[in-house]
This record gives structure tokens, sequence and C-alpha cells, in this order.
């Protein structure tokens, strides 16, 4: 046994690390990665930009991205015990695209959008154990005793910068990978091993395809947003090399209804849907609320815009279980207050209904905080008797947005019912922020 933990059998002729590389890639197709690249391991691409982004607070509450700074910068550090160091990064996507959003659906505000990745069943589930299997694969063949990494989201790599540094996309100024011939529905993950690899060469992702340059030259520019400078202290040290393949196109900047990019390339996640409806357990910002739509969980919109996106054919996913499922796509907003269907309301039909779906990560109380805040974008009367059951959630998080719905219901309608059923509830409120929403949707 080597200090990396591998024995002889690795330098086997049959097992050369040319042979390797392409068997790896070979297995990585077969388990339905779309993508497979690797590199060597070295210093992560754009580290400063990140740490410049962690230094402006921009992680909210996603305290986990601030962990293992040093690691991040070198993932070769990542392994563990015998295993070390990594000495190759086997970059991974899947494409999840399969259809657009029909228009009647997105547009139809008694429904609440569900963000694509989100239609099937929780992606780290379907993904982490092909991840072992693609290392178990390596293992097999190296005669290795060790475990690589592997990641979906959720160890110290910045996954979009390595797939951009490995030719899988580029990335856009809406901060996503962009495969140019596949748009930017990718699902990224990472397999890290001792063993070194055959390294696929650079792939050349500026400026794209000819077809895909030509869709970019017909853009220009629709200054709704002002002009796009970057400012020199928020732009990061690696700014000026994150170009990509985006020229002057600024759609996804312009689009975005809650203005969340700082710039582009710099996303402030406490402005953004996905953030607030998937990660945040806290209320929403009062002046954010109105701007989300009927969206209650993640959001598509930066993506839905971009031109890379257009016109991609309908397709299934190679992994099944990404497979959109109808009652996963845009539910109608009452229907999970129904007696016969309470997912909202009752912690166990809401494990039941969603079970291995990623809105478990948002919690019933979360979801229902969203669904309180579409309802009141709705605006309609019919939501009455869900957001009064919802002013009786014992989550205060649930109160307080229902709270808000029924003020925007009384705005709008100047409904009775409405209003009595919050001055109800103030009599009996004993949450001093659940006070203060009731207070102000009465006000
Ligand atoms: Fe804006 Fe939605 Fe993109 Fe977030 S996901 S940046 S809210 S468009
Ligand atoms: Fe780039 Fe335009 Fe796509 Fe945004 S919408 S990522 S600017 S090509």
């Amino acid at each position: 046994m080597t200090s990396a933990g591998l024995t002889s059998r690795q330098d086997s002729p049959a097992r050369q690390p040319d042979d390797l590389a392409a068997a790896v890639v070979r297995h990585a197709r077969r388990l339905g990665f779309d993508r497979c690249r690797i590199l060597p391991v070295g210093a992560a691409p754009h580290a400063d930009f990140f740490d410049s982004w962690l230094a402006a607070d921009r992680a909210g509450e996603m305290s986990y991205l601030t962990r293992h700074a040093t690691k991040r910068r070198r993932p070769d550090l990542l392994a563990e015990g015998e295993a070390g160091p990594f000495r190759s990064l086997i970059v991974l996507a899947v494409d999840y695209h399969q259809f657009d959003l029909p228009p009647a659906l997105r547009d139809d505000p008694s429904r609440g959008l569900i963000a694509s990745y989100a239609w099937g069943d929780d992606y780290h589930e379907i993904i982490r154990p092909l991840l072992y299997d693609l290392d178990s694969f390596i293992r097999s063949r190296t005669g290795r005793t060790t475990l690589g990494k592997c990641l979906v989201d959720t160890g110290p790599v910045l996954e979009r910068d390595w797939a951009h540094v490995a030719g899988i996309g580029f990335t856009g100024k809406n901060c996503c990978t962009i495969d140019p011939a596949a748009g930017s529905w990718l699902l990224l993950a990472t397999v890290l091993v001792p063993e070194t690899l055959t390294y696929a060469p650079p792939v050349a992702t500026t400026p794209g395809s000819v077809s895909a340059q030509a869709v970019l030259e017909g853009l220009s520019w629709d200054g709704s947003y002002g002009a796009w400078e970057l400012p020199a202290d928020d732009a990061g040290p690696d700014a000026a090399t994150r170009t990509g393949a985006c020229g002057r196109c600024t759609r996804c900047l312009s689009a975005c209804p809650t203005r969340a990019f700082v710039g582009p390339y710099h996303l402030d996640p406490q402005r953004c849907i996905s953030y607030w409806t998937i990660e945040a357990r806290q209320p929403v910002p009062r002046d954010l609320r109105p701007h989300f739509g009927n969206r209650i969980f993640g959001c598509d919109i930066c993506q839905e815009v971009c031109p890379w996106n257009r016109r991609l054919a309908q397709r299934s996913p190679l992994l099944d279980g990404l497979h959109a499922r109808a009652d996963r796509i845009a539910p109608p907003l009452l229907e999970g207050f129904a007696p016969e269907t309470p997912y909202w309301l009752d912690e166990q039909a809401f494990r039941q209904k969603f079970r291995r779906s990623p809105l478990r990560r948002a919690k019933r109380s979360g979801m229902l905080r969203n669904v309180c805040i579409a309802l009141g974008n709705w605006g309609d009367p019919s939501a009455l008797l869900a957001l009064r059951s919802a002013l009786h959630d014992s989550a205060a998080l649930a109160r307080g947005h229902a709270a808000w719905a029924l003020g925007r219901i009384v705005a709008l309608h100047g409904h009775d019912g409405a209003a009595s059923a919050l001055a109800d509830a103030l009599e009996r409120e004993s949450d001093e922020w659940v006070r203060s929403e009731i207070a102000a949707a009465l006000a």
C-alpha cells in the first residue's frame, strides 16, 4: 500500500491513466451523466471572488458556505486519513431540462410555481449513489482501499468555477453554468480521487458554437436596468476574466423581479426568490414579497430568459428520478388546504406528499410562508378560508405571512371577512413579530 492508499495494481499496463480516464468517462455516461470532464486538482479558480462575496455578507442564513475556506481554495486537502492528497477532480453534469413551463400554468396566479429542478425527486439523493458508484469503479481498477470524495452541492468545492475550467460550460452573468449546446439547466457534481488520471484538454467555450453566437449577436442591451459597469470595489479580483460568452446581453439581470444581481456574475441571495423560498427560515422582507408573484419554491426566471436556453428540445432526463411529476410543477395554491389533502397545514400530510422531493428542504412552515405570499399576490377572496387556517397555524412564520396576505385582500377588495379575521387574531396573538404583521395588515 502506498501513502495514497494505492496498490501496485495501479501500474498494470492494462490500467494506465489514459485507459482509466476514458473508462471513467464511459462509466459516467452509463450511469446517466450527460457530461464528464477530468481536471488536475489545483488551486480553486475565483476563490478570491467567492471570499469577497462572503465578506460582503451575501451568504445570509447559508452559514455552511462560510466553512472550510482553506479546503475550498485547495480541494486536494479534502482528502481524509490515508486517502490523499487528491490529484484528480472529476466534474459531472446532469442536464435536467424537460420542457418549458406552459404559459397557461406560469401565468395562473392561483397556482404555485416550483423551480424545474424540483419537479422530480431530490437530485442529491439520486446523484450521490452514482458518484459512489463512479469512485468504486475507479477503486476496482486501481486497488485503492480509501474512498474518494463525492460531492453534490454539499462540500466546499466551487462546482461552477470548476465546470467552467473543465469546459463543461461558461459561467453566465446569471451565475449559472451554461453549456452552449445544452443551456444552463445543469446539475453539477464532483468526485475527487487520489489517482492521477489523464486530463481532458480544456475546451474553448468562448464564444461558443457558431449558431449560439448568432443568437447572441441578435441581442441588444434593453437598457431598462441602467448601464452595467462593474463597481471596482464589488467586482472581485477575477471579474475581468469572468466574461464568458454572454456578450452584451443582460436579459437575466433586467428580468430579475427582485433586482438580486449586484452586477454581472454577482448575485445577492438576500434579494433572491430562490434563497428566500428554499434556504431562509426567517420572515421574507415585506418589500420583496410582492415581487415573488406565484413562485413558492425557487425561481427560474434568470434562466428562462437566457437565449442559451431558447428552443431547447423537449427531452427526458437520463436519470429516472428526475422526471417531472405532474403534481409538483404548479400545484393549485388552495389544494394543500383542503380537508382531504391538508399538506400545507399538517406535518404528516406534508411529509407524505413531498416524500423524496426537494421541497422538504424548505420545511412545511417555510412552504406555508411561501404559499401565503403567493396567495397575497393573487389577492383573491377565495383564499380567505385557507388564510384563516394559516393565521392559526402553530408556526409564527406562517401566521405572520398569512396576516400579510389577508391585508392584501383587504386592500384590494375591502373584504370585511378578512379584516375581522385579522382583528380577532390580534386579540389572541402573543408573538410580537406576528402582532406587528397583523397591525400592518390592518393599517
Ligand atoms: Fe432573480 Fe429569480 Fe434569478 Fe433569484 S432566481 S436572481 S430572484 S431571477
Ligand atoms: Fe448571459 Fe444573457 Fe444568459 Fe444572462 S441572459 S446569462 S447575460 S446570455
